[in-house]
């Protein structure tokens, strides 16, 4: 029939502007800004930095690598890094943005620093009502500003905060088993020259040995000594007692030998 796909469009139009005043479903707008309807878990809008505890200081998980600051196409973040360092969530210490500053009357929501991001430190929020009348100062946002708790990315992206939570925490146990077993290998390491040297028992020193042989004139006279103190000396031969060799003497001839010879009186002296 003539006109029966407009006539059936009509009806559908009809029956869906009935409907929206009597079934809730169909209801597709609400009393804005009164009534605001919960955003889909998917939608985005501006990057915001994501901080651990209470302290967003701190607890900023970014560490200025300026991965997202050189992969962001229209050049909206700006990054200095820190001359000091401060411990991540793992407990290593890290540099971290000293300044991070997005402009987002230049962000174009394209999502490519959170996809670089190798340290979950960037995500996209879903705040939309951020109009302001200071271009400048309104839009571009430093890093208190960008600065939001794990609790309030769980509350606007539960299913990949909850992720990225499970991530981080197999992530640090990892870390930790690897230092624990770094520092018992150290203290294995540091155990064994004390083990080895306890093991290995102590060389006794050599006794002295006794002088044997004559290794100088000072030394023959000393081992000399000795053996002339022990050694009685032989008996030096006297005459006449036959110790000598020859006959020993007799009663008479020792008084023939011991008496003058009788000169006589008046006899002239030869
Ligand atoms: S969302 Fe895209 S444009 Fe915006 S800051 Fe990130 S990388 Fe840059
Ligand atoms: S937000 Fe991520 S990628 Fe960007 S500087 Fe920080 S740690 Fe690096």
């Amino acid at each position: 029939m003539l006109g029966e796909g407009i006539l059936k469009g009509l009806a559908e139009t009809a029956r869906n502007f009935a409907g929206s005043f009597v079934s809730k479903e169909r209801m597709t707008t609400v009393e804005y800004p009164e009534v605001r309807l919960p955003l889909p878990e998917a939608s985005r809008n501006f990057p915001f930095l994501v901080y651990d505890g209470n302290d967003w200081e701190k607890g900023l998980r970014c560490v200025a690598c300026q991965i997202c600051e050189k992969e962001c196409p229209p050049k909206c973040i700006y990054i200095e890094k820190s001359k000091d360092k401060k411990p991540d969530y793992v407990g290593k210490p890290q540099i971290y943005p000293a300044k991070f500053d997005i402009d987002i009357s230049v962000c174009m929501s394209c999502q490519i620093c959170v996809e670089v991001c190798p340290f979950e430190a960037i995500k996209m929020n879903t705040e939309f009502e951020l109009a302001t009348t200071d271009r400048f100062g309104g839009l571009l946002l430093d890093r208190h500003e960008l600065a939001k708790s794990n609790e309030y990315y769980h509350t606007i992206h539960p299913t990949e905060a909850t992720e990225v939570d499970a991530r981080l925490a197999a992530e640090k146990v990892k870390v930790e088993a690897k230092a624990k077993a770094a520092t018992q290998a150290a203290a294995t390491k540091a155990a064994e020259p004390a083990s080895a040297a306890a093991a290995v028992p102590a060389v006794a020193k050599p006794a002295v040995a006794p002088v044997t042989q004559a290794s100088s004139p000072k030394a023959a006279e000393v081992n000399a000594a000795p053996v002339a103190a022990t050694t009685p000396a032989a008996p030096k031969p006297v005459a006449g007692t036959g110790t000598d060799g020859a006959a020993p003497i007799t009663e008479a001839e020792k008084k023939t030998t011991s008496e003058p010879a009788k000169t006589t009186e008046g006899e002239p002296k030869a």
